[in-house]
């Protein structure tokens, strides 16, 4: 467990009911909690999250993306509950990765069952031409194509289902990992777009919301593991994960010495540094347009997801 929950036998009373024993301590914010009220903790956490960014609103319908991951069980769990009355589809998508797809697409199937929505699963080979494990075989470093055509189908697929919202289950730490680096290079422009909600950019671009943007890989552990939600606990054997998870080691020992630290340097990036940023970016993305190819948006004639097709095509 990580700095900022620990789960623990004796911690004495829950700070919130007073009644049952607490289960789970969270440091920064100072309280101890049993297993309901830190599950209401991190829903109502969720909820606040929602409006504070006007993530969902009336008319919307989401296409939630399902890795079959801890992060996105819990987001379709904790939306379904706080808002039961959503249009919402899930999609899967099979990177083809021996030891680790069939589990995750196995524990995608089983959450959307248990909650009563629809799933779609697609593989990446129907749209890449091969799967990330082929890929592997290819090419040096598979992280950036494989997310290049996560981002590629989740919008495909949720401008062809009608959906006007995209939602992921990035969490506190996911997002801190990435801003981390972008910072210490000094990559401003990427770092400004990385946000809880994703600015306009052209009308096939659907917006991408992360209501779990406040909450860290812990409390979503905890959570999962609490509701005892289907989840893979697998991690993709390629690459980039270590890198990302070496970011968070260390970013979970300056919260450890600075409590609260993690929701700060969000607060900084979102209500400080972006509103600084966001001119700079706003003067780049009016070269958008749509491919020639495909008809999704792209920045050149040809989307970045085409060129790749393409360069595969070519060996
Ligand atoms: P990651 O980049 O693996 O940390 O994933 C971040 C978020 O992207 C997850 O919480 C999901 O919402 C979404 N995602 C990642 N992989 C997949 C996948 N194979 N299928 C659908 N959604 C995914
Ligand atoms: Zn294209």
């Amino acid at each position: 467990m990580t700095s900022d929950v620990s789960q623990a036998r004796f911690l004495g009373l829950c700070s919130r009911c007073h009644v049952k024993k607490a289960t789970v301590r969270l440091s920064y914010a100072r309280v101890s909690l049993c297993d309901e009220c830190f599950a209401r903790f991190v829903e109502r956490k969720v909820e606040r999250t929602l409006r504070k960014y006007g993530m969902i609103g009336q008319g919307d319908k989401l296409l939630v993306a399902l890795s079959g991951g801890k992060d996105s069980s819990a987001l379709l769990h904790i939306i379904k509950g706080l808002v039961p009355d959503i249009k919402l589809t899930c999609l899967h998508i099979d990177l083809g990765v021996e030891s680790f797809s069939g589990q995750c697409r196995l524990k995608a199937e089983e959450l959307a069952s248990q909650e009563g929505v629809e799933l779609e699963v697609v593989e990446l080979r129907e749209f890449l031409g091969c799967t990330v494990s082929e890929l592997a075989s290819r090419r040096k470093k598979v992280c950036s194509p494989c997310g290049l055509a996560r981002r590629y189908i989740l919008n495909y697929y949720g401008n062809l289902r009608g959906a006007t919202k995209i939602a992921t289950g990035h969490n506190l730490d996911d997002v801190l990992a990435v801003l981390w680096d972008l910072y210490v290079t000094g990559n401003l422009l990427e770092a400004v777009k990385l946000q809880p909600v994703t600015k306009f950019v052209h009308p096939k671009a659907l917006p991408r919301i992360k209501p779990l943007i406040e909450l860290t890989d812990s409390e979503l552990k905890a959570y999962v593991d609490i509701k005892a939600l289907p989840y893979s606990p697998a991690q993709c054997p390629f690459g980039r994960e270590s890198k990302l998870n070496k970011r968070k080691r260390l970013i979970d020992v300056i919260e450890s010495m600075h409590p609260s630290f993690k929701h700060t340097l969000l607060k900084t990036h979102v209500k400080r540094a972006s509103p600084l940023l966001s001119p700079l970016l706003e003067s780049r993305t009016a070269g958008w347009r749509s491919c020639t190819k495909c008809g999704m948006p792209s920045k050149g004639e040809v989307c970045s997801m085409c060129r790749l097709k393409e360069d595969l095509k070519r060996g």
